[in-house]
């Protein structure tokens, strides 16, 4: 993985200032490594019985889709209000500053059916909590939250209450 995590590039100061935003499209960019980076996404989920890769808007996705593929499973989007077209239940979760949501179709999973939780970074893990709410609240067994990135030092893996976090980089 060292080929790939190389390529992650920081950028000081955006969205805003203070913050360190981890680039990854020079990883995306790079055949070889976008491969290595999703075989190792999806590796200890070979053979685990997962039907569904669920995906958090909009980075998620260019990880979860090829992450399904591999596990002969299918994708479903989580997504910012308003952009799913179909009846949806919604989370609320809180930022550093404010509110946010997301959405998901009310037919995405059956209850019972086996989850695949795949983002590209994992920091306070808000985002990751909200999601996983919504999928269990649709009945899914959510069995692991499979991430590029983890900064540890924001601890966000103890807000993803009682799903393994499966992370490939980790900062602290
Ligand atoms: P959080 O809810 O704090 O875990 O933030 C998670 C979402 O924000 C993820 O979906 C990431 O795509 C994005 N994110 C947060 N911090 C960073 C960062 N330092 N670099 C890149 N993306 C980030």
């Amino acid at each position: 993985m060292n080929n790939v995590t190389d390529l992650i590039r920081d950028i000081p100061d955006f969205p805003e200032p203070g913050i360190v935003f981890k680039d990854i499209t020079p990883v995306l960019a790079n055949a070889d490594a976008f491969s290595s980076l999703i075989t190792a996404l999806a590796e200890p989920y070979v053979d685990k019985g997962i039907t569904k890769v669920a995906g958090i808007e909009a980075r998620g996705f260019t990880l979860a889709t090829p992450v399904a593929d591999r596990l002969g499973a299918g994708f479903i989007p989580i997504r910012k209000p308003g952009k799913l077209p179909y009846q949806t239940v919604r989370e609320d979760y809180e930022l550093e500053y404010g509110i946010d949501a997301l959405e998901l179709h009310t037919d995405a999973v059956f209850e019972g059916e086996k989850v695949l939780l795949v983002d590209d970074v994992i920091a306070t893990g808000g985002t990751a909590a909200a999601a996983v709410s919504l999928l269990r609240r649709l009945g899914a067994d959510v069995i692991g939250f499979s991430v590029f990135i983890e900064l540890a030092f924001l601890g966000g893996a103890e807000r993803v209450d009682g799903v393994p976090l499966h992370a490939l980089a980790s900062y602290d």
